[in-house]
């Protein structure tokens, strides 16, 4: 099964990527996490990333591609795989389905989780996540048991720099801009899957993504 997660910040896409993958055993690809362990480790990617990540801004398509690239290549994806943050623009869209088409591989589906701008930064300022495994959890709607710290490792819980309501408005221009384009290319090819992320809880929502998805494979034999 070879999939894209897209979305808004704060639809919930890295949530239910998460558990998606981890209930269906394939890799889950989020170039978000990709980036923030390079700026974590300080590595050269780091360094060149992390002003990007600061601003909200989209680190560069050609330093993307080639992080794709790589990871498509290790041995965990030969089963499948899962995008959460990628492609974020019509370009790395292009530049992914050539990359499918040399590999000769199908992508499955696209599914695109969608919500109400406000519900969106309400979302995204509550967001705290985990120093040490990176779990998120939220602070209305996804409590941890014991405030500031992680159920899963009891690291300490933290709101990442970029999930500050400034920067959250400066994303979802960004958003607006880049990666909404998106929504119709997909839907063009006949890969697109749109989901209502809102008003509803995370195994609502989880239960609509599995019930679309296995539909469309199944109708697509
Ligand atoms: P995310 O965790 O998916 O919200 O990503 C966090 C940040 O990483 C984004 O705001 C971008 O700065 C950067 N980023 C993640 N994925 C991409 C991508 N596919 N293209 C460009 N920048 C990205």
């Amino acid at each position: 099964m070879n999939l894209i997660f897209m979305g808004p910040p704060g639809a919930g896409k890295g949530t239910q990527a998460k558990l998606f993958a981890k209930t269906y055993g394939i890799p889950q690809i989020s170039t978000g996490d990709i980036l923030r362990q390079a700026v974590k480790e300080g590595t050269p990617l780091g360094k060149k990333a992390q002003i990007y990540l600061e601003k909200g801004e989209l680190v560069p398509d050609e330093i993307m591609i080639g992080i794709i690239k790589d990871r498509l290549q290790e041995v965990d994806c030969q089963k499948g795989w899962l995008m959460d943050g990628f492609p974020r623009t019509i370009w790395q869209a292009v530049a992914l389905d050539e990359i499918l088409r040399q590999r000769g591989l199908h992508l499955d589906a696209v599914i695109n989780i969608y919500l109400q701008e406000e519900e969106l930064i309400r979302r995204v300022s509550g967001r705290r996540v985990c120093r040490n495994c990176g779990e998120t959890f939220h602070v209305i709607f996804n409590p941890p048991l014991q405030e500031g710290v992680c159920d899963k490792c009891g690291g300490p819980l933290y709101q990442r720099e970029d999930d500050k309501e400034e920067t959250v408005r400066k994303r979802l221009e960004v958003y607006r801009a880049r990666t909404k384009p998106l929504i119709e290319y997909y839907w063009e090819k006949s890969a697109l899957i749109s989901i209502d992320g809102g008003a509803r809880t995370i195994e609502d929502v989880f239960k609509s993504i599995r019930d679309a998805i296995f539909s469309k494979i199944k109708k697509e034999g």
